[in-house]
């Protein structure tokens, strides 16, 4: 990382931009913090640089929004900062600005802005950028040795809006008015210890005016905030549409809800027929979409020239069938944006009959005698993935709320540049993994057992009570709160999918963090039943071969044994097994905990949600469970 008035304070590697920090980010360095500033002030003039080829992503990043992004970037990085801290590739970075504005002076607790002249910068050792720091340039409690560290005044204002800015510190102390005694009163801060400001007093050294920031702490405090100004300090702009949320929230610096990612990934699969044919009806759908039955495709073939390209899928049927995909799919007109598939043409390289040519990016491999005998019935087939490479890119960030898993519109994206970007960054990443794909017939009795079950209703209900709390500001006419329900078979995939990582992750010394998940459940009128489990670490060190080798016969059965018979019990039981949203809750878990069931947040692909041991195994109804007999 670099700012841009001052050498390199930090060192962060690309991939890590991606998930925990990013555009928008405030970054905890040891001796002050900095705000990641916005695509316009990335530099990519240095040499050597490639985009991130993947077209899918590409094209879903520009259906969800962004449809001036052109590429695909890594954020700018050169190795070999470690080893020349004068060479070029110090220089090189990702723009940071310092943020808050406000520092406070660690010997005599006086506060002032950054630009105040107060304070001085010193980033003396290029080898050593983590001691930058700021100091009190006339500290009157300075006694002999260096000069008084200051650090970052650790509050600070964000909105749901995405926007952020400094505490209005002389407002605040002033209780909204001007210091009568001093056009730039001096403050002090003192800090008495205790967590979140708890015990945090601003005085004003003119006047003698305090007033504690317990104030403003809490729902009820945040009422005597002021309103929102729509501020952007990532891209030094306030922004031009105001506030529409107005209502501030106190934040500490380091607080985790001051930034969530919103990303879009995609796994480097090769094109199968299929999806090849959706691409081409999606191509012509200005014509296609005007024929008003099947029977007209004979002449519109032999009339249209363009309709040639379809030569290649002389059957009427599966054409037909493609184009009712399209008119079914979701529409720009479409009351907001839902996230683009990605997911189908993973699922149908991964269920596609015959083998797949080898690539770098993607190489599968089964088995020769098949689903091992102990789990036929259970797993129709299981697909060693000893290659996969996966492209995030970033779309914007959120802030107070994460973005959901589900539903892009829920909670408002912030930008990444001041105008349209014409790029996003996006990070790639090696891996493999294990596809599991479960018996059409196995899921096929057990939708059927459970979808009129009390227990299924409770989730229902509990997810349609989810979405209306949280659009409640927003409904105007007709809301389809059921529009984006994963569907039944997904409680049992996502569930199975997470006792088998978390056993995993026992058996075999996997940070469950390091591992990844992706459920292919389909909808009603294309169920699927797939499970896909990777490493996709960035920078993985020697795990390679260790995912995959577990979906050889003999591991695969133990290991599958192993997690069905952990999912009986939980040390929260019976508090865990009994538990089922009912109104008016609107968590969306049932026999689900820490204990038996939660995984890391960058592991699971929905928040720790759509989760139920009971939909599994035989807790409590047998009928429930999508294995009512263990292997
Ligand atoms: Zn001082
Ligand atoms: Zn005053
Ligand atoms: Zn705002
Ligand atoms: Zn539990
Ligand atoms: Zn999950």
């Amino acid at each position: 990382m670099a700012t841009n008035h001052f050498r390199r304070v930090g060192a962060a590697r690309p991939s890590h931009l991606m998930y925990t920090t990013g555009v928008g980010a405030l970054v905890d360095l040891p001796n002050f913090s900095v705000l990641v500033r916005g695509l316009d002030d990335w530099n990519y003039a240095h040499p050597g640089w490639e985009t991130i080829a993947e077209p899918r992503l590409l094209a879903a990043v520009r259906a969800l929004g962004g449809r001036s992004v052109t590429e695909l970037r890594p954020a700018p990085w050169l190795e070999g900062t470690d080893r020349d801290p004068q060479g070029p590739a110090a220089r090189i970075g990702v723009p940071t600005m310092p943020f808050p504005g406000w520092l406070r002076c660690t010997v005599c607790d006086e506060l002032a802005p950054l630009d105040s002249g107060v304070f001085g910068f010193e980033n003396l050792k290029a080898r050593k950028p983590h001691e930058a720091r700021f100091f009190h340039t006339n500290c009157p409690r300075k006694k002999t040795g260096r000069k008084p560290l200051a650090v970052p005044a650790r509050f600070v204002l964000a909105c749901t809006a995405g926007h952020l800015d400094d505490f209005p510190y002389p407002q605040f102390v002033h209780h909204g008015g001007d210091c009568p005694k001093a056009s730039h009163p001096r403050l002090r801060m003192d800090d008495r210890g205790g967590n979140l400001g708890a015990n945090v007093e601003i005085l004003c050294l003119s006047c003698g005016g305090r007033r504690n920031m317990r104030e403003v702490l809490g729902q009820r405090g945040a009422e005597k905030l002021p309103q929102c100004r729509g501020r952007r300090p990532h891209l030094a702009d306030f922004d031009p549409d105001g506030c529409r949320r107005g209502q501030l929230k106190l934040l500490v610096v380091g607080a985790s809800n001051q930034w969530f990612a919103q990303t879009l990934s995609a796994l480097a699969v090769p094109k199968t027929g299929a999806s090849e044919l959706q691409t081409k009806v999606e191509q012509h759908w200005a014509v296609l979409e005007k024929l008003p039955s099947r029977e007209f495709l004979p002449f519109a073939r032999e009339t249209v020239p363009t309709l040639r390209e379809f030569e290649k899928w002389p059957d009427d049927d599966e054409l037909w069938a493609a184009i009712e995909r399209q008119r079914c799919g979701p529409r720009p007109d479409d009351d907001g944006a839902i996230y683009p598939d990605l997911r189908t043409p993973e699922w149908e390289v991964f269920t596609a009959a015959g083998s797949l040519p080898a690539t770098d990016d993607f190489t599968l491999r089964r088995d020769p005698d098949g689903v091992p005998a102990r789990l036929k019935g259970f797993f129709s087939d299981v697909v060693q993935v000893e290659r996969l490479r996966e492209v995030r890119a970033l779309v914007g960030f959120t802030r107070l709320d994460a973005p959901d898993p589900d539903d892009p519109d829920l909670v408002t994206r912030a930008p990444l540049a001041r105008s349209a970007p014409t790029w996003v960054p996006a990070s790639e990443v090696r891996g493999e993994g294990i596809f599991l794909r479960v018996s059409d017939d196995l899921l096929d009795g057990w939708v059927r057992r459970v979808t009129s079950s009390p227990a299924m209703l409770a989730h229902r209900e509990a997810y349609g009570r989810f979405r209306r709390n949280r659009y409640s500001d927003r409904i105007t006419g007709e809301f389809d709160e059921m529009r984006l329900w994963p569907g039944e078979r997904y409680l049992a995939l996502h569930t199975l999918s997470h006792l088998l990582i978390r056993t995993i992750a026992l058996e075999c010394g996997y940070s469950s963090a390091s591992l990844s998940e992706r459920i292919y459940a389909g909808t009603d009128g294309d169920p699927r039943g797939g499970i896909l489990i990777y490493t996709a670490v960035p920078d993985a060190e020697g795990t390679l071969g260790g995912l995959v080798s577990l979906a050889e016969p003999e591991a695969l059965v133990r290991l599958t044994r192993r997690a069905l018979a952990d999912a009986l019990h939980c040390s929260s039981d019976p508090l865990c097994a009994e538990r089922l949203p009912h109104f008016p809750e609107e968590f969306l878990h049932g026999a689900a905990c820490h204990a038996c069931l939660f995984v890391s947040e960058t592991t699971c692909e929905r928040g720790n949600r759509f989760l139920d041991r009971r939909f599994v195994v035989p807790i409590d109804d047998p009928d429930l469970a999508l294995f009512p007999e263990l292997p």
